[in-house]
Formats: C-alpha cells, structure tokens, sequence
C-alpha cells in the first residue's frame, strides 16, 4: 500500500542500544501522588487518578533545549517515571490484563516531564473543557533513554527528583503512587486495547512550578538515564 506521503514515526531512544523504540500512544496519569493531588486543591482521598494523553509525537529527545510554547505564561513542570509498554505480553492480549500481565507487559523505564500549559488548564478546568492545548502541544513530553526492566533495579524503591537550575524543586517516591506501576498498567486495559509502544507518564510528586527561558532542568530516577534539557526562547 502506498502512502500520499510519509511521516516520521516518532521514538525514543534505548539505554546501550542502537534500535529506538517505535511510539504509538502516550497515556498520562492525573494526581496520583497524594501530595500533588494536594497541592492542585483535590482530596486523594475521595477522588482516584485518571488518565489523558498526549500524541505521540509530543515525545522529545534528552539534551533539548525546548523552545518556550506559544500560547502560554505559565509554562509548569512536572516529572514522572515513565513506563514503556512492548513484548510478548502483549502479543494475543492488551485488554483487561490481570496484575501479572501487565508486570509482564512492562518493557521499560525512563525518566520524564510532563510540560503544562497551566493557565490554559486552569481556563479548561474552570469551564470543563479537555485538556489538549494545555498537556498536548510539540514537546511536551521528554525523556531520557529507556532503561529495559531487566536493569533498572528495584524501581518499587527509586526516588523521583527534579532540580531546576540546580536547585530541588520536586521529591517523591514511586513507592508513594497511588496506582502501582502493574495496577495502572491493568487500569489503561480496561480503557484501551494496549499495544507495543505505548509509553505511560505515571504521575507528579508534589513540587511542581513554572519554568522560564534560560532554566535547566534535571530529572532523576534512581537506575534510570538522567534527563537534561533546558527552557529556550518562545518559539
Ligand atoms: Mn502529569
């Protein structure tokens, strides 16, 4: 079959490896660290996480320096481990997978940032609008390379941090999720046929703020590439 043109599928880069890792869909998780939850005016208590996405090729390469995005003056952080879905696991099966498959569906990790336009998600909250101008927009989404399972250690026991400009300005960790990596994995099945290339951004400790032109931001994960990337002019 041929195309009326091609366009580039967009991919991330894997840890020690030459062959990148195709992307196809990238769901993130809302508030489902207790204190971010807090900190944006909800009771984790009586309210679960939720899912939203971004378009795939929202992903950006480690090292960027991401232009500042149109549209917006408040331009907010917010760093997540980010899970990678592919092999076998997912062959005959991506809905309604027990907790064990979707452990098994898990590839694996990277760190990641998912950049907020928040005075447009603000705007959309208060008017109950969706949320894509203010999460989907080029860029949005970068990462450092994947870690594959087998090497990322115990991520049940890592921590989460981002500096900005050296200083700390977001702490958690992934132990403090409210949905596990397998449990929200099991969740998105029941939403979606999962599928090889699906990555998750899982969700914000508490911390987050707006960055401007000139910052550099740094994102870790115990075991996991440190993400690099710096705030440029507005494009
Ligand atoms: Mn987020």
């Amino acid at each position: 079959m041929a195309l009326l043109f091609e366009i580039p599928v967009p991919s991330v880069a894997i840890k020690n490896r030459s062959e990148r890792f195709p992307v196809s869909r990238i769901y993130c998780v809302g508030r489902n660290y207790a204190a971010h939850a807090r900190e944006m005016g909800s009771n984790p208590e009586r309210e679960s996480p939720f899912f939203f996405s971004k378009p795939a090729n929202a992903v950006a390469e480690n090292g960027i320096v991401m232009p500042y995005p149109s549209r917006t003056s408040d331009l907010h952080h917010e760093v997540e481990l980010v899970v990678a879905l592919a092999g076998p696991a997912l062959a005959n099966k991506g809905e309604n997978l027990s907790l064990a498959e979707a452990q098994a569906a898990v590839f694996g990790y990277a760190v990641g940032i998912d950049f907020t336009r928040r005075d447009l998600q603000a705007e959309a909250k208060d008017k109950a609008r969706p949320w894509d101008t203010a999460k989907g927009f080029d860029n949005s989404a970068p990462m450092s390379a994947l870690t594959p399972v087998a090497e990322a250690g115990d991520i049940g026991s890592a921590e989460i941090t981002l500096k900005v400009n050296g200083v700390q300005c977001q702490h958690g960790a992934i132990s403090d999720l409210i949905w596990s990596i397998p449990e929200l994995v099991a969740e998105l099945s029941t939403f979606y046929r999962l599928q090889p290339g699906d990555l998750i951004f899982t969700g914000t400790p508490a911390g987050v703020a707006a960055v401007v032109a000139g910052d550099t931001l740094v994102g870790e994960i115990d075991n996991l590439e440190t993400l690099s990337i710096s705030i440029g002019a507005r494009s």
